[in-house]
């Protein structure tokens, strides 16, 4: 479909809400809400979301309640551009209204949280074909249940797949670790801004080295964003995310949002080292474009980071960049996260 690249240029990139995506060739809109049209397109993986993001563990949050709007950050009034990075969208006051309902919000355990559940991210998915989602819990500074919370709602939902999450300076990182795995975690995230470490420090080596053993990925957040503190966006780095793809092979890595700003990095540690992954959400078109034409793309997987964004934001990127390949598109979207899922299940 649509490989004469003249009609790929004429393909608009910018839209005033999420509904008017239904623009594009493969998307239509279903009772106000985009759906996608095009089936020859999926089933697709996710493996990158979140239920309700962390809260102080005094409040508690029913992961398994279905609400009717999945009210998510980036929402569907909101604009949806596909040339910029996906937290470019937000205008300055939507910045602005994101930033305190994730600090607020996980202080009071109120805010948009209460709609980012389990069977809400499920009707998402159903709209664009998405048949399995990887949910990655975090673990914060804070007290919060977040990792344990999030497996045991995964554990209830035969569409999901839980990571668990430890904070890396954390004494008691390996317990946790090892309750986690026993709650079904099948892989762990890290994220080296939030939890303010940098990638290659001792105490975090010895972290991917029991999930190496434990035969998990680490799923990192990976690259700086722009948008956060000066202290974590130095620790995301992508240079400081080398030593460990290097000194540890037996271990997988899942470089989360591509190296974000940083995804030229990105790209040459996922060439040069073999278990090194690439996971695309949050890049905008132009960035993409070059992760499907220049790194492995046996080891890229899709991820659309709800309740961040809706999955048809990413969807809708690799469909334009894929265009004159769309051979690629079947690996990206589900093969190859199957195939990461089912090597390194217990
Ligand atoms: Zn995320």
């Amino acid at each position: 479909m649509l490989a004469d690249p003249a009609a790929a240029a004429a393909l608009p990139l910018r839209f005033a809400t999420r509904a008017a995506l239904a623009a594009l060739p493969w998307f239509a809109v279903d009772h106000d809400e985009i759906v996608l049209a095009d089936r020859t397109v999926g089933p697709i993986i996710d493996t990158h979301t979140h239920y309700a993001l962390p809260t102080l563990s005094i409040h508690h949050l029913d992961m398994l309640r279905e609400t009717p709007d999945s009210n998510l950050l980036l929402g569907a009034c909101c604009a949806h551009h596909l040339d910029v990075r996906a937290n470019q969208c937000f205008t300055p006051a939507e910045l602005t209204a994101l930033k305190r309902d994730l600090l607020l919000g996980g202080l009071t355990g109120r805010g948009k949280r209460a709609d980012h559940t389990a069977p809400n991210l499920a009707r998402d998915m159903k709209s664009m074909n998405v048949a399995h989602a990887v949910v990655l819990g975090i673990d914060m500074a804070i007290p919060n249940r977040h990792p344990t919370d999030t497996l045991r709602a995964v554990a209830q939902r035969s569409e999901a797949t839980g990571y668990g999450s430890v904070h890396p300076r954390s004494p008691l990182a390996k317990v946790r670790l090892e309750e986690q795995l026993h709650l079904g975690a099948r892989g762990l995230k890290l994220h080296p801004p939030n939890q303010l470490f940098r990638p290659d420090a001792w105490y975090a080596m010895r972290i991917y080295r029991w999930c190496g053993a434990a035969n998990i990925p680490v799923f990192f957040h990976a690259g700086p964003a722009g948008i956060e503190p000066k202290a974590g966006q130095y620790c995301a780095q992508m240079r400081f995310y080398e030593r460990p793809l290097r000194e540890l092979p037996d271990t997988t890595f899942v470089l989360g949002h591509a190296g974000s700003l940083q995804h030229r990095e990105a790209i040459a540690l996922q060439r040069r080292y073999p278990n090194a992954w690439l996971e695309i959400s949050g890049l905008s078109l132009a960035q993409l474009r070059e992760v499907v034409t220049e790194a492995d793309t046996s080891r890229v997987v899709f991820g659309s980071d709800w309740p961040f964004y809706h999955p048809v934001l990413p969807l809708a990127k690799l469909l334009v960049a894929t265009q004159d390949r769309p051979h690629l598109r079947a690996a990206i979207l589900h093969d190859n996260a199957a195939r990461l899922l089912e090597r390194t299940s217990c």
